[in-house]
């Protein structure tokens, strides 16, 4: 059956987060607030269980390295708020910004490297260009036809990135919404951390710093976690958590948001064999989002051009990104992690600022040295976009007509338990049946409506598997089994469900 793609994909994606209680606008009965969203039963399920896939492989079970030796890594849990001074180390207060213009007219506000503009092919009198969030050309194409003679399309444009336009030419440049050219202004650094006092006096001396990302957290626990641990370079430490970035277009659904949480792993080696950690994280990057599902031409690797690199990371090898193709960069590609060689940098400035040595010391070769770091840093819940992305399917023939394949792992619920009726003793065997498979499983017990909304309800919510109880189950213990991915049913006996589900969830 044909899929839905680019736009209306996302719309019916978004649509049923809602519906489902995957995902909902944060303060929705307000109005929402951009940039914020908040998970449903549905959709806190499915992050934990992503979050849980990473710790799990991450930490609890890492894979063998190169040679074949099982890596050592640890987990910790640092606090969103540090000493301020370590956002200045890190180089986060001078140059963690993007580029930002606004437009005097509509007050709005975007990210310079978002902004595309539309030149038309043919030659006019004076330059004309109509400004656009890349990827959503039609309001410029809407302001264009009200800014021009005749009809134009999009095929009449020419597109090129604001910042490839002269100074000269912004003065005609229309803004996305106004309603004359030359409004955007300059433009200029915005700092993406968000601000907040700790304790009662609100003077800049108390000023603090939500995190912007995870790592810093284990750069400062490095230390701590040397001495206190058994592990001995190379090594890895974990950390899954909030992170905070006051985005100046948040956009995108909850691709680009300014809560969001991450999963980032910082592996210390020694300098020389940096380069060979590097390759060897980046594929198994790629080849764990690809093991979840996320396989096929939807996935790919890419390296950063010398320009996109961050400020850690000029003077390593680079990055790379695993990338996924969401609806809506069809069809071009997202970033979903991002694998950074980030050199001693971090190390280095904590040491410099904080004047407590962060350098190793090898007891083999009597050299001491700040080692090497490669940084798996991904989103989670830009993980569970690209997990709804990838599970979303259209099947007419299905009573929902929609449904979500999530791989059996990551499933918020495993198996739906049903009596068919209320009543005949099927609720009872149900119930049974529900209490033992839920100590190993997670299952829902759904008594209520037809038969045939429940299972709309369970492909909708992406379960693999429902098992219902009905009359013959009282007769002969045998129950109904669906399967969600080919809808199909077959009856076998209630004493063999547990080792079916146990056959066929490859947790
Ligand atoms: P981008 O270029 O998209 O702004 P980044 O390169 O700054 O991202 P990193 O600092 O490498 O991102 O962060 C690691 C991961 O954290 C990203 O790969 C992404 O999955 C996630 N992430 C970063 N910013 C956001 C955000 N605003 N909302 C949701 N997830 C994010």
């Amino acid at each position: 059956m044909a899929q839905p793609t680019g736009s209306e994909r996302m719309e019916r994606i978004v649509a049923l987060a809602k519906r489902r209680g995957f995902v909902f606008p944060a303060s929705d009965i307000y109005g929402g607030i951009n940039g914020f969203w908040d998970y449903g039963p549905l959709g806190v399920q499915l992050k934990n269980n992503l979050r849980d896939a990473w710790w799990r492989d991450m930490v609890e079970c890492p894979p063998l390295g190169p040679d074949g030796s099982p890596l050592s890594i640890v987990g910790i849990d640092s606090s969103i708020i540090q000493n301020p001074r370590a956002w200045e180390a890190s180089g986060h207060v001078g140059g963690f910004s993007d580029p930002m213009v606004d437009c005097r007219e509509t007050k709005a506000r975007f990210r310079a490297d978002h902004l595309h503009v539309l030149r038309p092919k043919r030659e006019l009198e004076a330059p004309v260009y109509f400004a656009y969030l890349e990827g959503e050309p039609d309001p410029a194409v809407r302001t264009a036809r009200k800014a021009m003679r005749g009809r134009p399309s999009v095929d009449d444009f020419d597109s090129l990135p604001l910042s490839e336009l002269d100074e000269s030419d912004r003065a005609h440049v229309w803004a996305p919404g106004a309603s004359e050219a030359g409004t955007l202004t300059e433009s200029r650094d915005f700092n993406l951390m968000f601000k907040t006092f700790v304790g009662a006096a609100s003077g800049e001396e108390n000023t603090a710093y939500l995190r912007p990302e995870t790592a810093q957290g284990i750069f400062l626990n490095y230390k701590g976690v040397l001495d206190t641990s058994r592990v001995r370079l190379p090594f890895g430490i974990a950390q899954i958590g909030k992170a905070f970035r006051n985005e100046v277009t948040p956009r995108n659904y909850i691709f680009r948001t300014r809560e969001f949480e991450q999963m980032e792993m910082e592996w210390f080696c020694h300098p020389s064999e940096a380069k060979i950690w590097f390759e060897f994280w980046t594929q198994s990057r790629m080849d764990w989002w690809s093991g979840l599902g996320l396989a096929g031409d939807r996935l790919r690797l890419r390296r950063h051009e010398a320009s996109e690199l961050a400020h850690y990371a000029q003077t390593g090898e680079g990055t790379f990104d695993v990338e996924y193709q969401y609806p809506f960069t069809e069809p071009d590609y997202g970033e979903l992690e991002g694998v950074a060689h980030r050199g001693s940098f971090d190390l280095e400035q904590h040491q410099e600022w904080s004047g407590v040595k962060l350098e190793t010391f090898d007891p083999e070769t009597r050299e001491r040295f700040v080692p090497h770091v490669i940084e798996p840093a991904a989103g989670l819940t830009r993980g569970v976009l690209a997990l709804l992305c990838e599970a979303y399917s259209v099947d007419e023939s299905r009573p929902s007509s929609e449904l979500m394949r999530f791989p059996h792992r990551l499933a918020p619920i495993h198996a739906g338990v049903f009596p068919l009726v209320n009543k005949g003793g099927m609720p009872e065997i149900a119930e049974s049946l529900y209490l033992e498979l839920r100590r190993r499983y997670r299952i829902q017990y759904d008594a209520k409506q037809s038969i045939g909304k429940r299972y709309a309800r369970m492909d909708e919510a992406g379960t693999p598997y429902c098992f219902t109880v009905d009359g013959q189950t009282v007769e002969d213990r045998s129950v109904t089994v669906r399967d969600r991915d080919t809808g199909a049913q077959e009856r076998l006996s209630i004493d063999a469900v547990p080792r079916y589900l146990d056959e066929r969830l490859s947790l």
